[in-house]
């Protein structure tokens, strides 16, 4: 399996450029032939304030758009709950812990499976040595395992959603998904004050490196 990480002889912008032109090709899940691999330069700067990780694109967002979180209910949640922070997507990058849409037998969105995150595991490992931004939120559960899986936080969303964590050089922020579904368990309103206090995280971040 092709892994690919920073080459300390090329600029980040360039290693960025090849992770793309890899995720392209890329044809690790045959449930996802034909599908859009959703990672360009239109997920946010690679010097991002935050770097949001949700679970996967969605079939009438990211898929359609090329741009994660957009375009669907979720995105327009997504929108909505970064004004509450107080971010712009010109100050963000956004990415999925699978970079394709995971669809089922009906041609609808469904959370992708063990092998499909595994398989993409790597691509997400190559995002985070890349895009260096200081704060990391995760959007749901399968985000929050998968960092997880990359360096143990024991961290379990319901208890820690909206709390900022030391995780590797950088702080880890559990949120809920912006989808519809989610918002059953946490409505928009609360988690619009869970984006509130990354907005605080991240002007605080600003105040102490000015
Ligand atoms: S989900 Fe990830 S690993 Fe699977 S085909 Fe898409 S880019 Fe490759």
């Amino acid at each position: 399996m092709t892994t690919l990480l920073p080459d300390p002889s090329s600029s980040c912008a360039e290693a960025f450029a090849r992770l793309v032109q890899l995720v392209a090709s890329c044809q690790r899940c045959p449930s996802m032939a034909g599908r859009r691999r959703v990672l360009s330069e239109h997920n946010g700067p690679i010097d991002a304030l935050v770097l949001f990780i949700a679970e996967a694109p969605g079939r009438l967002g990211g898929d359609r758009s090329g741009i994660p979180l957009t375009a669907d209910r979720s995105g327009q949640n997504f929108n909505r709950l970064l004004t509450s922070a107080g971010l712009t997507r010109d100050r963000i990058f956004v990415t999925n812990v699978v970079l394709c849409n995971p669809r089922d037998a009906r041609d609808r969105n469904r959370p992708p499976n063990k092998v499909e995150i595994l398989n993409c595991h790597s691509h997400l490992e190559a995002q985070l040595a890349l895009v260096e931004a200081p704060i990391v939120a995760t959007l749901g559960t399968t985000a929050l395992r998968a960092l997880d899986r990359i360096e143990p936080h024991g961290l379990r969303l319901r208890e820690a959603v909206g709390q900022q964590f030391s995780w590797r050089d950088r702080r880890l922020v559990p949120l809920y998904h912006p989808s519809e579904q989610a918002m059953i368990s946490r409505p928009f309103a609360r988690q619009a004050e869970d984006y509130q206090r990354l907005g605080c995280y991240v002007r605080e971040l600003a105040r102490s490196t000015a």
